[in-house]
Formats: structure tokens, C-alpha cells, sequence
């Protein structure tokens, strides 16, 4: 499932290719994603230039010349592949939206469990951007402070309240795991029991995390991959998750495996409290 780092990834590779190029056609082939695509998609999409490339939280947002946002969520499966003019475009079946730009390239949005979105909005007031959380590398909004506020109101796990895209943007399972490892937390540790000490842990453990991610270009546990096809690696450098049974990387100690709020969790019993 792409998490912040995955969708940072396909932004950066994609946007020297996309910014500044106009769409010249959108074939919608199957319209029926999380939600479905409205019936004007298509034709609101073509003639537009892409302005710019963003990210807010898992979200990727292309602005477009008319202040609107071809917003895209990548959900559990989601793929958004550039093919060059050079490259065929060999189409299966759940390559569901083809986006022509005018040198010839396509952007393919690829989604097997069509779990995924896109939408065009004005990003200023779209439902589906209001109430998320701060972005973990503000540093103004996402500090210690911050977290305390939310230590005052919770009487959830860490863990949950890490995965809560209205307390911090962009986390899911793989990051938290990996940042309570760093932190030295354990994920079923009451929020609200932290120290402020702890809480420092964290936003340092998240910042340190996801910079490491976003430079290993996302993770390829199971299959993405970025903007034009190419795997991640941070999947080889990770500290716990989905290393049940295996040693840690710090002291050895056999990782152990725990389901919190539905979701696996890791941790080693030895460095985390
Ligand atoms: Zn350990």
C-alpha cells in the first residue's frame, strides 16, 4: 500500500516529465474506482496543461492552468505509469485511465483492486483533502507540542494514532512500524501514557524515517512501483516490518509479531519499551 514515501517518489519522477505538458486526450476504460470517475472527467481533463506536481499526504495533486487539481489516491493497488511516446502502449485490463500528453507520452493509471481514486478539484476546498493532518516534515505544525495536544484527547495505541491520516498525513503500516522501532516504542503503548521525551522520539523518528524512505525511493514489498516502472529499495533496509522471527538489526533479539487496530505489527521486544 503506498504510503507517503511511495507517493513522494512517483511525484519526483514524474514531474520533469508532466509539468508543463498538455493533455490532448483521455480514454476512460473503466470509470468504476473507489469512486466512481464523474461522466465529464474525460472531457474537463483534455486541454488542460499540467502545471505543477504536489503531494499532500498520500494524495498526489497535478495542477492543472485552471486553478482545479487532478487529484489521484493510489489506495491499496494504485499504479500511475509514464509511457513515452517511444514505449507501446500494450493496455490490460486493469490499466483503467490513459492520459495522452502533447509529446506523445501517456500516464496510465493502473489499479488491479481498484481501491484508488481520481478526481478534479479545486485542492483549496476538495472534501477529500479537508481534515488531514500536518505533514510530518512541517516542522512549524508537526513538533512535539503538537502531539501533546493530541496525548491530552486519545486514549488509543501509538500505533493507532500514528496510522490517523487526521493526526499526521501520509503514514500507514509499514513507516509506523519502522519509526517505533527507531523511537524505542512499543505499537501497543497507550498514546496518552507517553512521555515528552518519547513524544520528541517520534517526530525525530518520523522525520528520520521517511527522509531514509524517500531516498531509497519507497518500498517494493509487494509491487510498486514508481512513476515510470522502477522498483523501490527501502524494502532491503528495513528495521522490523514484516521481519517476524527474524533477528533485529540492532541487538539480535528475535522480532515479534502483534495485531494492532486490525493491522500486523512488529517490534523487538529488547529495544522497544
Ligand atoms: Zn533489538
Amino acid at each position: 500500500v503506498p504510503e507517503l514515501p511511495e507517493v513522494e517518489t512517483i511525484l519526483r519522477t514524474l514531474a520533469p516529465l508532466v509539468e508543463g505538458r498538455s493533455v490532448v486526450g483521455v480514454d476512460v476504460r473503466c470509470a468504476v474506482l473507489r469512486r466512481p470517475l464523474t461522466t465529464d472527467f474525460a472531457e474537463t481533463l483534455a486541454g488542460r496543461t499540467v502545471v505543477r506536481l504536489s503531494r499532500r499526504a498520500k494524495y498526489l495533486l497535478f495542477a492543472l492552468d485552471d486553478r482545479r487539481a487532478l487529484i489521484a489516491h493510489l489506495g491499496m493497488s494504485g499504479r500511475l505509469l509514464l509511457l513515452s511516446a517511444a514505449e507501446p502502449l500494450d493496455l490490460g485490463k486493469h490499466d483503467h485511465v490513459v492520459i495522452h500528453l502533447d509529446d506523445g507520452a501517456r500516464v496510465v493509471f493502473n489499479d488491479p483492486r481498484r481501491f484508488g481514486l481520481l478526481m478534479i478539484d479545486d485542492p483549496e476546498t476538495s472534501p477529500l483533502l479537508r481534515g488531514i493532518g500536518p505533514e510530518p516534515f512541517d516542522a512549524g505544525r508537526f513538533d512535539c507540542d503538537y502531539l501533546e495536544r493530541w496525548r491530552r484527547k486519545t486514549k488509543r495505541t501509538v500505533k493507532d494514532v500514528l496510522m490517523d491520516q487526521h493526526v499526521v498525513a501520509g503514514l500507514g503500516n509499514i513507516y509506523v512500524n519502522e519509526i517505533l522501532f527507531v523511537a524505542g516504542i512499543r505499537p501497543r503503548r497507550s498514546f496518552a501514557r507517553l512521555t515528552r521525551a518519547e513524544l520528541h522520539l517520534l517526530v525525530d523518528a518520523t522525520r528520520q524515517i521517511l527522509t531514509e524512505a524517500i531516498e531509497h525511493r519507497g518500498s517494493s514489498i509487494s509491487d510498486f512501483l514508481d512513476g515510470i516502472g522502477r522498483r523501490g529499495g527501502y524494502q532491503w533496509r528495513r528495521r522490523v516490518y514484516d521481519r517476524a522471527g527474524e533477528p533485529c538489526v540492532r541487538c539480535h533479539t528475535a522480532i515479534k509479531s502483534v495485531v494492532v487496530g486490525q493491522r500486523s505489527s512488529f517490534y523487538c521486544p529488547n529495544c522497544q519499551r
